[in-house]
């Protein structure tokens, strides 16, 4: 699709044409299995100052957290036992031998624990490639590190001079020359970001050739630089929530029908929302879904945005909910299957 094609699609205000056409690539690709990765956010420790972020290191007003390791292992094998396929182990990004070694441990831990069953998958920043090998070898099967935006002139933008979008793409050729199964992501509806630069993200994950794709909404958080900014540009019509939402879902849509095989995920943020904003996503292009087995003493502390969902939901209830709600629009749970991207394993 070119990008005048993806722009039009974007801009259009039905896209029940766009939406027919991924659910049925969907339906005749990936089908109607939705996979869990049960998601621990093991520390909300970071030692970036992405503009966005709610647990920049600069925002004082964070209380920081490790969850313990027993909470972890716990979390892990509830996900094991209740025959979640994968878990997603994400963190602010920290670089240190301590903070290798303690994942590395962990990773060992619940790949003894769970039979060498469970699938695991790494949100834990630019690393080198050393520690990418050694926490592959420790049992890690994916990793998502995403970009946020591709276009390099809104990534300087959004971060400050000591964060390297070059260095980001080399960590994501490190983790594909591993052969790691690779995702990124980007978010939608930023300050200064245009239709041209999400056609470009598109692009991008085509080029990339990654096997896994998260995109959200972009949500503010009030203690960011960002947050400023975002009120003197809401008049703009990318910046309001309803259209945020609306042009995720065409996103999703697009990369579903650009690449039929990939997984991608329905975000926490699009049901932030609205409540009904994964759902919506799986129908129209999503396989992946990412109950949060987070501790619930540590969750509140976790706040990438405002008005993140699920904070107080037992693990059970989350559930519960979610068979319920997707046996709704025919979609089921793959319980006890890890779910890989197809996309990765046609790879030669
Ligand atoms: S977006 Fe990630 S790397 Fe950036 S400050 Fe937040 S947790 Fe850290």
């Amino acid at each position: 699709m070119n990008t005048t094609t993806i722009i039009d699609y974007l801009k259009t205000s039905d896209p029940s044409d766009l939406f027919a056409k991924a659910k049925q690539i969907k339906a005749e690709t990936v089908g109607n299995k939705v996979y869990l990765r049960g998601l621990i956010e093991y520390s909300n420790r970071c030692a970036k100052d992405c503009y966005y972020c709610g647990i920049r290191v600069s925002n004082t007003k964070v209380c920081r957290y490790d969850v313990d390791e027993q909470s972890v292992l716990d979390a892990a094998e509830y996900a094991w036992r209740k025959g979640f396929g994968s878990i997603v182990l994400q963190s602010g990004e920290r670089r240190s031998r301590e903070f290798m070694q303690k994942i590395e441990g962990l990773l060992n831990q619940i790949m003894t624990l769970t039979n060498h069953e469970i699938g695991i998958t790494l949100s834990l920043g630019e690393q080198d490639e050393d520690t990418y090998k050694r926490w592959q070898d420790a049992g890690a099967k994916r990793y998502l590190l995403r970009i946020e935006t591709s276009n390099r002139m809104l990534y300087e933008k959004l971060h400050p001079k000591n964060h390297n979008y070059d260095a980001r793409l080399k960590c994501l050729e490190t983790l594909q020359n591993l052969n790691y199964q690779v995702g990124t992501g980007v978010m939608i509806g930023l300050p200064f970001q245009t239709l041209e630069h999400l056609a470009e993200d598109l692009q991008f994950f085509q080029t990339m050739d990654v096997d896994m794709v998260g995109m959200g909404p972009y949500i503010e958080h009030v203690d960011t630089p960002l947050f400023s900014t975002v009120g003197a540009l809401r008049a703009t019509p990318l910046q309001q929530v309803e259209n945020r939402l609306d042009l995720t879902l065409k996103m999703i849509a697009l990369l579903r029908i650009q690449m039929p095989t990939i997984n991608i995920a329905a975000t926490t943020a699009l049901q932030t929302l609205d409540l009904f904003g994964r759902e919506k996503a799986i129908e129209i292009g999503a396989n992946i879904i990412m109950p949060n087995l987070t501790p619930l003493k540590y969750r509140e502390n976790y706040f990438l945005y405002d008005g993140k969902t699920v904070v107080k939901d037992t693990f059970d209830d989350t559930i519960a909910d979610l068979e319920v709600r997707l046996a709704q629009i025919g979609a089921e749970i793959g319980y006890n299957l890890h779910g890989d991207s197809l996309h990765y394993k046609s790879k030669p």
